[in-house]
C-alpha cells in the first residue's frame, strides 16, 4: 500500500525514472507484529528481501536478528549494529572459504543440509552450532522453495548425528514453508518432520535445542493474507501439538513479510499498442518490468496490485510488459492484467507490495537501463 508518507515522497521529490520507495514505519509495524504474534521466537531478518542499509540498521535497532546468505550479506548486518552472535549464516550452499570468513567475523550459527556441508563447517568453523534444513513440499507457497535446499527428515538425523560427531553442536532443524504461503497447515506439516528428527536423535543420546521456523510469511498483493495473529497462533498449535510441553527455542526468518508491504515502485506507461486491428487485448509496456527488479512474476507468480490515475473507471484485460529488449520481459499475459481503458501513454503508475525481492533482482545495465533506484523514507 501507499502510505501517505510515500505519496508526499514522490509528489514532492518527483524522482525521474522507475524507483522504489520503502516507509520505514511499515517495517517497524511488521516487526513488532511479528514480536507480538510470536513472541517465543527470535526474529532472524531474511536479508535478502531488501538489504537496504536504513532498514537493516531500523531492524537492528529493534532487536532484531539476522538471516544471511553470504559474507557480505553477513558484514551488511554487522555494519547496520546486529552483533555477531545475532547473525546466521542459513544458506546450505557456503564455500568453505567463505565458512572460515564468517567465522573470523564472529559468526557460530550455521545451516547444513548434507554431510559434505558438515565437513567444511567442522574444519572452517570448529565448534559451531549447525541446524540442518528439512525438505518441505512447498504446497501453498506462491514462490516454492522446495527442492533445492533441505533433506529429507531421516538424512538429517545422519547429518546432525555426523556434526556432532566432528565437534560440531547439533543445534536443531530448520526448514520453509515456501514463500508467499497462505495455508497456514504448511507449518504444521513441517514442525511434525523437525519433531520426528529430534526424537530420532534423542534416543542415541543427542538432544537438539532449536527449531527454525524459517520465513514465508506472505504480504497482501491482491488478494487478502492472514494476519501474522493468525500464523502465530497456528504456529503454537503445532508447536504444542507435536513437541508437548518441551517447545524448543524457535526462530523464524520472515523477509517478504517484514518489507513487502512497506515499498511502492513508481513506473510509467511507456507505450500502449495493439498487434493487429482486430486484436482485443492492448499491450501495456512500463519502464520496469523483469530485468528491472520485478523478476517475481516469472511464470506470472507474484500478481502485484497496480493503481492508475484512472481507477475506478471500465477496464479491459492487458498484456503488461517490461521496456527491455528480450521477448522474456513480458510480466502478465497468460491472465492479462484488468487495467483502465483510459490508461495512457505517460501516465504514472504505482506497484504496490514491491518492498521485497525487487532492488536486488535488478539487473546492472540490460539494454543500459540502471539499477532500480530505491528511497527508504
Ligand atoms: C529467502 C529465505 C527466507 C525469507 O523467506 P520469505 O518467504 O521472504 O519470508 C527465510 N529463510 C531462508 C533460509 C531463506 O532462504
Amino acid at each position: 500500500m501507499a502510505t501517505q508518507r510515500i505519496l508526499d515522497f514522490l509528489a514532492n521529490r518527483r524522482p525521474n525514472g522507475p524507483c522504489l520507495v520503502v516507509d520505514l514505519d511499515v517495517v517497524r509495524e511488521n516487526y513488532q507484529a511479528f514480536e507480538k504474534a510470536l513472541p517465543d521466537s527470535r526474529i532472524f531478518y531474511a536479508v535478502k528481501a531488501n538489504p537496504a542499509p536504513e532498514i537493516l540498521r531500523l531492524l537492528a535497532s529493534l532487536g532484531s536478528s539476522f538471516d544471511t546468505a553470504s559474507v557480505a550479506e553477513i558484514e551488511m548486518a554487522l555494519d547496520a549494529g546486529a552483533t555477531a552472535e545475532r547473525v546466521s549464516f542459513g544458506n546450505t550452499i557456503k564455500k568453505e572459504r567463505d565458512v572460515a570468513r564468517a567465522y573470523d567475523l564472529g559468526i557460530r550459527l550455521f545451516a547444513v543440509d548434507c554431510i559434505e556441508e558438515v565437513e567444511k563447517i567442522a574444519r572452517a568453523a570448529p565448534g559451531s552450532r549447525v541446524f540442518c534444513r528439512v525438505l518441505t513440499d512447498g504446497e501453498g507457497a506462491e514462490w516454492p522453495l522446495s527442492r533445492k535446499f533441505g533433506c529429507v527428515p531421516a538424512m538429517a538425523v545422519d547429518v546432525l548425528r555426523h556434526a556432532q560427531a566432528l565437534g560440531l553442536d547439533a543445534y536443531g532443524v530448520s526448514f520453509h514453508v515456501g514463500s508467499q504461503q497462505t495455508d497456514l497447515s504448511a507449518w504444521d506439516r513441517a514442525l511434525a518432520d523437525a519433531s520426528r528428527v529430534f526424537a530420532a536423535l534423542a534416543e542415541e543420546g543427542i538432544t537438539l535445542r532449536m527449531v527454525n521456523m524459517g520465513g514465508g510469511f506472505p504480504t497482501r498483493y491482491l488478494r487478502d493474507v492472514p494476519a501474522a495473529q493468525a500464523y502465530g497462533q497456528a504456529i503454537f498449535s503445532a508447536l504444542r501439538a507435536h513437541f508437548g510441553n518441551r517447545i524448543p527455542e524457535t526462530i523464524v526468518e520472515p523477509g517478504r513479510g517484514m518489507v513487502g508491504n512497506a515499498g511502492v515502485i513508481k513506473s510509467e506507461v511507456v507505450l500502449i499498442s495493439k498487434k493487429s486491428d482486430n486484436d482485443n487485448v492492448r499491450w501495456v509496456y512500463l519502464d520496469i518490468g523483469k530485468f528491472g527488479g520485478l523478476a517475481e512474476t516469472m511464470d506470472e507468480a507474484i500478481r502485484y496490485p497496480i493503481v492508475t490515475p484512472h481507477d475506478g473507471g471500465a477496464t479491459e484485460p492487458c498484456v503488461l510488459a517490461g521496456p527491455t529488449c528480450d521477448s522474456a520481459d513480458v510480466l502478465y499475459e497468460k491472465t492479462p492484467y484488468p487495467l483502465p481503458l483510459s490508461l495512457t501513454i505517460g501516465d504514472e503508475v504505482l506497484i504496490e507490495g514491491t518492498g521485497a525481492y525487487t532492488t536486488t533482482y535488478a539487473s546492472v545495465a540490460f539494454n543500459g537501463f540502471e539499477p532500480l533506484r530505491s528511497y527508504v523514507i
